[in-house]
């Protein structure tokens, strides 16, 4: 295992009742990144996840969190790592001032717990209760509750799922704030411009097996298919080439000589949703 890497992933396996949900896959995650984990419904992602956060044995392989095993770990290692579930259950009737205290007093060096509700855009919501709160605003209350003990290892699975696009883009920030502050993130997603914003690296998964891992630049830079678009007497024509700038040249050229315009033409390269698209082609039925 490399030292720089906070994760390290050998070989894992899982299986539900004789049905493998991960079939052996390896990867690191570097200290101080934010890494991606993407995959379709169903692909392995939640079950990986919580082997790492140390809530779900494993049934083989090598898992390393922060240096340490962490099925059966201890306090002082669940302290050094901060989650954000899908879905949690708060006490209703406790202000979100109150949630960020219980959870403060867990830990034995916990952050400023007005200072964790500020970065987490609730301020203005310290002292109303939790069940008063908007889907989005729970959320942050979840990341909130996460960064209380001010962890080194952040897991942040789905964290903007419900949220309004502002609230997703002060989201986006809050990770990169993270990231700054020398945190690494491992985050889940099934937005794919989320991971290609904020992930350093993303892998792919797909039925259990790792189809892919690099950064969301190297995915897409795989990807040898860039795509030009034009209108032809008002039919869209699609011309998918490896070779742009000579296809480029010729269409250009012809119109020119044609005297006319190449109407809405435009020159796109895939994104990483096209290139994860292509990946887990077929699964997402
Ligand atoms: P999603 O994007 O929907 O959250 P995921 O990639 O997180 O999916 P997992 O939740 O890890 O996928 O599920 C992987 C497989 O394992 C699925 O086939 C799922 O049905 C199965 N599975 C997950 N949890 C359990 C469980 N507790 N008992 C039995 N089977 C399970």
């Amino acid at each position: 295992m490399s030292s720089a890497a906070a994760i390290s992933v050998r070989g894992l396996r899982k299986a539900y009742d004789g049905r493998e949900a991960v079939r052996g896959i390896d990867f690191d995650v570097l200290a101080g990144e934010v890494f991606g984990l993407l995959g379709p419904n169903g692909a392995g992602k939640t079950t990986t996840v919580e082997i790492l956060e140390g809530y779900r044995e494993r049934d083989g392989g090598d898992v390393r969190v922060l240096g340490v095993d962490p099925w059966g770990s201890d306090r002082r290692h669940r302290e050094r790592i901060g989650v954000v579930l899908q879905q949690s259950e708060l006490p209703p009737s406790l202000s979100v001032r109150e949630v960020h205290l219980m959870f403060a007093g867990y830990y034995a060096e916990p952050r400023d717990v007005d200072e964790v509700i500020e970065l987490v855009g609730l301020a203005e919501k310290a002292s109303e209760r939790v069940k008063t709160l908007s889907g989005g605003q729970k959320r942050r209350l979840d990341l909130g509750i996460a960064l209380v003990g001010d962890p080194e290892l952040v897991f942040l699975d789905e964290p903007t799922t419900g949220f309004d696009p502002a609230a997703r883009r002060t989201a986006w920030e809050l990770v990169r704030s993270l990231r700054s502050l020398g945190k690494t993130i491992l985050l889940t997603t099934h937005y794919l411009d989320e991971a290609q914003q904020l992930a350093d690296r993303v892998a792919v998964i797909r039925e259990g097996s790792l189809v892919r891992i690099g950064t969301p630049a190297e995915l897409i830079g795989a990807a040898p298919q860039v795509e030009i678009r034009y209108r032809d007497d008002g039919r869209e024509v699609v011309v998918a080439t490896a070779e742009p700038t000579r296809v480029l040249a010729d269409l250009t050229a012809r119109a020119v000589a044609e005297g006319r315009e190449l109407e809405g033409l435009e020159v796109r390269r895939p994104t990483l949703e096209d290139v994860y698209l292509e990946l887990v082609d077929g699964d997402e039925s």
